[in-house]
């Protein structure tokens, strides 16, 4: 995307972070977003955090 960005370079740290993409859309958490994967996708809405089944988040199933 960025052509001053060397791939090359970039690849080596690229993996700390990659997996903070959203998945849907690609885009880059930011904000809390960034260190909370439960808050949804700024651009898309998508939650990044799959309920494994002991999520902090209490399950409000009324
Ligand atoms: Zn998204």
């Amino acid at each position: 995307m960025d052509p001053e960005i060397d791939p090359d370079e970039a690849a080596g740290e690229a993996v700390c972070w990659i997996d903070q993409l959203c998945p849907e859309c690609g885009a880059m958490p930011e904000g809390a977003g960034a260190q909370d994967p439960s808050v949804p996708c700024w651009r898309c809405g998508t939650v990044r955090a799959q309920a494994a089944g002991d999520g902090p988040v209490g399950s409000g199933d009324a």
